[in-house]
């Protein structure tokens, strides 16, 4: 239709779980540079957003598309003021996919009305069927590529469909770069497929956050999604359901015999030292010292899965010991 028609180009990394899309004129030549800020990166998450925001809100986006159809051999006020809606539409969307289907609508309405003009649409029915169809057939395609569940069951458990899809690759070599990058057709029914595959070759479901209740594409049961401050409230929930669940274990009563022994040798010691806050302060920097190392044994235990046995009770009575040995200094200082 126009001259120099634009395609999309995507690329999916599946590592990085993101999207690499790029919007280019079809034309070979201009393939060799693709520059970064040519290309909108968006995350699985985002993506699956956004497919979901366009498909829950398609029946509005069908009737505009469908006035403008209709309004499409009307007359030219009526057409302009109908193209503006979809403009807006368009402008006030941040929604990768109204963004994309409403240029490709936009410039094949426009081609299909700039023909009707120059045949002298109101005479011309021939011309008029013709482009009414076209931009029929382009928008039943998308149409029929929203309605169908399949392209949006990410986590297939359903019946069987066999189908051969056709699309071209775009291989780009040289300067270090090896990219592979596959047209999208107008309905984006490949890059669906594409999309649908990779998620599930990294296994992914679709889950719910539950600090902003958000959905994103996680392993199975994941409860939190990417963002920065549901992954610190996450990581924080993490770590304090690990000290509870220490807390709760069968070496706690280690840690605790141990803390007592030290808080019992605190009372006893001399008012020489009780009275010099240096040397309180030390006895309660050695009480750290003495809790860490016992902590850090008990994590090795932990960690090998290993029961408290007779070397762990030989190490308890080793710290005791040392305990008053560090005591014992203490109070020769104080003297
Ligand atoms: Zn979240």
């Amino acid at each position: 239709m126009a001259e120099n028609k634009k395609i999309l180009l995507y690329r999916i990394d599946e590592q990085a779980k993101n999207v690499i899309f790029v919007v280019i004129e079809d034309d070979e030549r201009l393939w060799g540079n693709i520059s970064e800020d040519m290309q909108t990166v968006l995350s699985f998450d985002e993506i699956f957003r956004d497919i979901t925001e366009f498909r829950d809100g398609f029946l509005d986006y069908e009737q505009l598309t469908d006035e403008l159809i209709e309004a499409i051999n009307g007359r030219g006020a009526i057409f302009r003021e109908i193209l503006e809606r979809f403009d807006d539409n368009r402008l006030n969307s941040f929604n990768f996919f109204t963004r994309y289907y409403s240029d490709t609508l936009r410039e094949i309405f426009l081609s299909a009305r700039q023909e009707i003009d120059k045949a002298g649409a109101f005479h011309n029915t021939r011309v008029l069927k013709k482009t009414t169809a076209y931009v029929n057939e382009v928008f039943n395609h998308i149409r029929e590529v929203m309605r169908d569940d399949w392209n949006f069951d990410f986590n297939s458990e359903s019946e069987m469909k066999s189908f051969r899809l056709s699309f071209d690759k775009i291989i780009i070599r040289g300067n270090d770069r090896n990219d592979i990058y596959t047209v999208a057709d107008t309905a984006l029914v490949n890059f669906f497929y594409d999309f649908s595959f990779a998620i599930h070759t990294r296994m992914l479901y679709i889950c719910s956050c539950k600090y902003c209740g958000k959905v994103f594409l996680g392993m199975k049961n994941a409860v939190c999604c990417d963002g920065e401050v549901c992954q610190a409230t996450y990581q924080r929930e993490v770590k304090n359901a690990k000290r509870r669940e220490r807390d709760n274990s069968t070496y706690k009563v280690y840690r605790t015999r141990l803390s007592n022994y030290i808080g019992q040798q605190k009372t006893k010691l001399p008012a020489e030292v009780l009275d010099d806050p240096a040397l309180v302060k030390k006895f309660d920097e050695q009480r750290k010292v003495f809790t860490k190392q016992m902590q850090d044994m008990l994590d090795e235990y932990e960690a090998d899965n290993r029961l408290p046995d007779k070397e762990l009770d030989d190490f308890y009575e080793k710290m005791k010991q040392e305990v008053m040995r560090f005591v014992y200094a203490l109070e020769a200082e104080a003297e």
